[in-house]
């Protein structure tokens, strides 16, 4: 891989899984710590809600900045003059005709945190229909710049189930997840794109912690979350030590070459600057 670059970046989210994969199947999850970096102990923004921690991940930027709420998201279009525009933005910016795709399972995503104006390919549908939907997508458009998925049944089982581990159906819906990233990796593999692509795993909260039908406290059970990635440049079997959910943002501008907008709050997680560092003095 070493050879390769970063062309584009896919950010493969789910909802309300926590770190919850340890317990569940979770093959796909699994390989990314191989691969590339893993880690079970990311840490979701506070309060650990989804348009909270979605808006961090996708806009740099702790909530208090963004604003975001889940009420805010569902039904206010995300302001064209923020100064924390997401990295959905700052990718048009850098391309006007760049092919840019937001696949959500819960539609206040691309109606209030994803900029509407932008010309993001948008689509919001249960799971199973959006994972169907973003492979035709990917097969007609392995040209596509940046692209990310967000599918919501671990916390739509959370909320009637029951979150963490004495919560079958909550499991067997995260295990369900892996399984639709893995058919999302096995199209742009098949597309041709995987060895040039960073791709990215996330979910934006946990559940359980003060509530077991909810989320939103600084429990660990709420807060602690898996983060991954692999792709060019990123050695295969790298540890994670501290990344907070709004790094995210800075990951995925990093590997498109984007400059991160100096009021973000968003960094670049140590492992991706040793790597950077190793990196110029082989170059030396
Ligand atoms: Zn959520």
């Amino acid at each position: 891989m070493a050879d390769k670059r970063i062309e584009r970046v896919f950010i493969l989210g789910m909802d309300g899984a926590g770190n919850f994969n340890r317990q569940a199947s979770t093959p796909v999850l699994d390989a990314f710590a191989a691969r590339g970096a893993f880690t079970n102990d990311a840490q979701a923004e506070s309060p650990t809600i989804s348009a909270q921690c979605w808006g961090s991940a996708l806009h740099g930027v702790k909530p208090e900045k963004h604003g975001l709420t889940n009420e805010i998201s569902a039904s206010e279009r995300y302001p064209d003059a923020s100064p924390y525009p997401s990295v959905f933005k700052l990718a048009r910016e850098a391309w006007p005709e760049a092919k840019l795709a937001s696949f959500t399972g819960w539609s206040p995503i691309n109606f209030g945190i994803v900029e509407d104006d932008i010309g993001v390919y948008k689509k919001s549908l249960p799971d199973r229909q959006l994972v169907d939907e973003l492979c035709a997508y990917v097969e007609n458009n392995p040209d596509v710049k940046l692209l990310f998925l967000q599918l919501d049944e671990p916390d739509g089982s959370g909320h009637r189930h029951g979150y963490g581990l004495e919560s079958p159906a909550y499991l067997d819906a995260i295990a369900t997840c892996d399984r639709l990233f893995g058919e999302v990796l096995q199209t742009i593999e098949k597309a041709g794109i995987l060895d040039t692509s960073l791709i990215i795993a996330l979910t934006d909260h946990g559940g359980g912690g003060d509530d077991p039908f909810n989320h939103g406290s600084d429990h660990p059970m709420d807060k602690n979350v898996f983060w991954g990635c692999f792709g060019p440049g990123i050695e295969p079997g790298t540890p994670i030590s501290a990344l907070s959910l709004a790094d995210t943002a800075a990951v995925a501008a990093w590997a498109l070459g984007l400059e991160a907008p100096s009021a973000w709050d968003a960094e670049l997680p140590d492992f991706i600057k040793r790597q950077l560092g190793r990196k110029a003095e082989e170059t030396q």
